[in-house]
């Protein structure tokens, strides 16, 4: 059976402010950007609650309503934003040819340009214990789901940006908070660091790692070990955050564009160019170093610039 066939000049995978950004700036210069949003739209930031570091919201913003704004913009310059997910992708090695890629296996999307703003989702400890009870109580989300744990015992694992301040959030809400940091020190920000030790409520553990989730159906309790001198203890709580990271959503890529050990995108100088012409890569997808809103915003201008100025270069 034959896909249904759409020609456009610019198309962009996902909705996070890398992608939307890259939309005001297609659509205003013209490119009749189709943006497609992924399976999650509005990206990482609509699992945030407080941005208080975008520039130009002195009181800060939810994540969730700044993403509702920046789809608003980009959609009054004209941007067509879908919801569907790119499935797979065949890139054209020829300058000016036709990239197409396939959205949910039902239609394919034939594009002068390509931008890709897929971002990156959270990391997993992996151990099976972990897997089994993904959604019993496992989570990668506090803020998503910190609130079913409320006046409860939970834990959390890391000691980045993320588990620092999911970790103060969670502190508000639950009785106790067990901070899980596999390091003898935190790799959070020294603000974010002052947050969690000032909070009465979160018990702060180094070298400390899960060895089993304990619970049948549900999340009943940790055994944890430390990791200098291998003593094993059990605690008991009921909810499991899990902050360790992300992992670049670069799967269907793969084999296609160049990427570095992580699966992360790698574009050409400080431009958005990846090694393919016409195909470019903005946001977290292409940036595990400062990966910040600010920055994605900032690298989906470039991209548009660079997909405005490729198609200018083919007339
Ligand atoms: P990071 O990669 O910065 O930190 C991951 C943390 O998880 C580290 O402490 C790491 O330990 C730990 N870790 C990794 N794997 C495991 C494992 N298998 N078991 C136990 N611990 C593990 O990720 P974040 O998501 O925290 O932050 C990503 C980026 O986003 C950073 O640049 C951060 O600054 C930024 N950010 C900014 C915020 C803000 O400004 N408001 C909020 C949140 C994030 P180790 O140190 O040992 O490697």
């Amino acid at each position: 059976m034959s896909l249904e066939i759409e020609k456009v000049k610019n198309l962009i995978i996902g909705s996070g402010p890398a992608g939307y950004t890259a939309a005001i700036y297609a659509a205003r210069a013209d490119l009749k950007p189709v943006l497609y949003t992924g399976l999650e739209p509005g990206g990482q930031l609509t699992t945030t609650t407080d941005v208080d570091n975008f520039p130009g919201y002195p009181d800060g913003i939810q994540g969730p309503k700044m993403m509702v704004e920046l789809q608003q913009q980009a959609e009054r310059f004209g941007t067509d934003v879908r919801v569907g997910m790119a499935t797979s992708v065949k890139f054209s090695s020829k300058k000016g040819g036709f990239h197409i890629v396939t959205i949910d296996d039902k239609k394919e999307i034939h594009a002068k340009t390509v931008i890709i703003s897929t971002g990156a989702s959270a990391k997993y400890l992996g151990i099976p214990s972990e897997q089994r009870l993904r959604g019993g109580g496992v989570s990668a989300c506090a803020v998503c789901d910190g609130f079913f744990y409320k006046g409860q015992e939970v834990a959390i694992v890391g000691g980045g940006d993320t588990a620092a301040e999911e970790a103060t959030y969670l502190s508000k809400i639950c009785s106790k908070v067990t901070m899980l940091v596999r390091k003898d020190h935190m790799r959070a920000s020294k603000a974010m660091q002052h947050r969690v030790r000032a909070s009465k409520n979160i018990d702060l553990r180094f070298n400390t790692e899960i060895d089993k989730v304990l619970g049948e159906q549900v999340v009943e309790g940790l055994r944890i070990v430390n990791n200098i001198n291998g003593k094993k203890e059990e605690i008991k709580i009921s909810g499991l955050f899990i902050a360790i990271g992300h992992k670049p959503n670069t799967d269907i890529f793969s084999g296609q564009l160049d990427m570095d050990s992580d699966g992360y995108l790698i574009t050409n100088g400080k431009s958005t160019k990846t090694n393919i012409h016409g195909v470019f890569a903005s946001g977290d997808v292409q940036d595990k170093e400062y990966r910040q809103a600010v920055t994605a915003a900032g690298t989906g201008c470039m991209a548009a610039l660079d997909a405005e100025r490729y198609l200018a270069e083919l007339q």
